[in-house]
């Protein structure tokens, strides 16, 4: 490794559990047919979408402990309305074709289902290939939390822990699109070891109401008769839907983490009023946002909302993506991350157990040029820890480090996932 600085805080994030709860290896993986048992050569700093930002090799060079690996069903509108997806369908190379009818055509919940085993297929390949390496770290599923245990218990031999969440609500939807089986199949995904679902994603859908999903910068690429469309029927006001709120309701049962990144502010009231006269915690999650009092966009959360989740033992995951950030165009991120951090400290009184890392690295995210992809990541520990040491920011200590790096999202899976033994 070419860092050569005081070493203090490496050492710091080496020791540390690191937890990122929100990225996306699978997705490039099988769209772009890629590997990710190899690391890319080059890791371009701006969008650039067959990089690949979370291959084992780099998760393991960033010192990652635990992933919760993102699965998303491409959403159907999505296709309709990006003119350039559309054309694939014609491509004639029979891996789009595949890609087509595994991706494209079937329900959503189908879908879903596909992407987990082609991730599961891929975790367990690397393991045979990988178990006569010393220098390879190894990678396995969790599909529960004695497994999790299990693997955090090995200490520096432990393999890199992958957990399976859903993003969108829509995952659940199937042919029928009735609640009954909106809600069999989240049971049906909480069994085969899925710990949290992010309720919204880039439409409305079965639950409720997200926010508008487009970066400004994505605009050009939709028609505009597409855009106003979508525009109109997105409805800030409008949250959760009946069978959103029985899904939530469920989730609180099984114990499943709920996460409201994407959610409109009405859909996140809706969450926090149902958990809230569940009476457990640690359930609500914010995998992948920032803070609305620094960027005052609907998709970041609101400082009584910060309250409310770190109140009810939950997490919010700071996304690695300026474009949420912070109102103003920056290449550098590392920056706009601290100044996020910062402000999640401040607006629940002091406290840093609440915070967590939501990188969403390969969720077609554009990264800053400072924290590119996984391997990256101890360059956060030496920002913040150079916080620690300046008299006129905020000053972290080494237990504070270690909560943001992973504590609070261990805690959070330790008391929140209802799924204890996988038998
Ligand atoms: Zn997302």
């Amino acid at each position: 490794m070419s860092y050569n600085t005081h070493p203090k805080w490496l050492d710091l994030h080496h020791r540390a559990a690191v937890v990122d709860i929100h990225a996306h290896p699978a997705l490039k993986a099988v769209l772009f047919q890629r590997t990710l048992i190899r690391r890319d050569r080059r890791i371009w700093p701006f969008f650039w979408p067959p990089n690949l930002r979370t291959s084992f090799p780099a998760l393991q060079a960033g010192g990652v402990d635990v992933l919760l690996s993102a699965i998303y069903a491409p959403e159907k509108p999505l296709i309709r309305d990006i003119p350039l997806l559309k054309v694939l369908r014609w491509v004639p190379f029979s891996y789009v074709r595949r890609m087509w009818r595994m991706l494209v055509e079937p329900p959503y919940v189908q879908v879903a289902n596909w992407l987990l085993d082609d991730l599961e297929n891929r975790l367990e390949a690397y393991a045979r290939e990988s178990a006569s390496s010393s220098e390879q770290r190894a990678v396995k599923l969790a599909r529960s939390l004695d497994e999790l245990e299990g693997m955090l218990a090995q200490g520096a031999a432990s393999p890199i822990a992958f957990v399976h969440s859903l993003e969108g609500g829509h995952c659940l939807q199937g042919p029928e699109d009735t609640e009954q089986e909106i809600v069999g199949n989240l049971e049906h995904f909480f069994t085969r070891g899925v710990a949290a679902l992010t309720l919204m994603h880039f439409y409305p859908n079965a639950l409720g109401m997200p926010v508008f999903p487009y970066p400004a910068y994505v605009l050009p690429l939709l028609p505009p008769r597409r855009l106003s469309r979508l525009m109109e029927a997105i409805d800030l006001a409008q949250g959760l839907t009946p069978i959103g709120r029985s899904v939530v309701q469920r989730m609180t049962e099984l114990g499943m983490l709920i996460d409201v990144s994407h959610c409109t502010p009405a859909a996140r009231r809706d969450v926090y009023q149902i958990v809230g006269q569940s009476g457990k915690s640690s359930l609500v999650v914010a995998t992948h946002v920032g803070a609305y009092a620094l960027n005052p966009s609907p998709y970041n959360l609101q400082d009584w909302e910060i309250r409310w989740i770190a109140n009810h033992g939950g997490v919010i995951g700071v996304i690695f993506m300026n474009y949420w950030l912070v109102p103003y165009q920056t290449a550098l991120g590392l920056d706009a991350i601290a100044a996020t951090m910062a402000h999640f400290v401040q607006a629940a009184g002091g406290s840093t157990e609440h915070i967590a890392i939501g990188s969403d690295f390969d969720g077609f995210t554009d990264p800053p040029d400072d924290l590119k992809d996984a391997s990256e990541l101890p360059r956060l520990t030496e920002r913040l820890f150079a916080e620690h040491a300046s008299p006129s920011r905020r000053k972290y200590t080494p237990d504070d480090l270690e909560n943001i790096l992973g504590r609070n999202a261990l805690r959070v899976l330790r008391e929140g996932w209802g799924r204890r033994s996988a038998s």
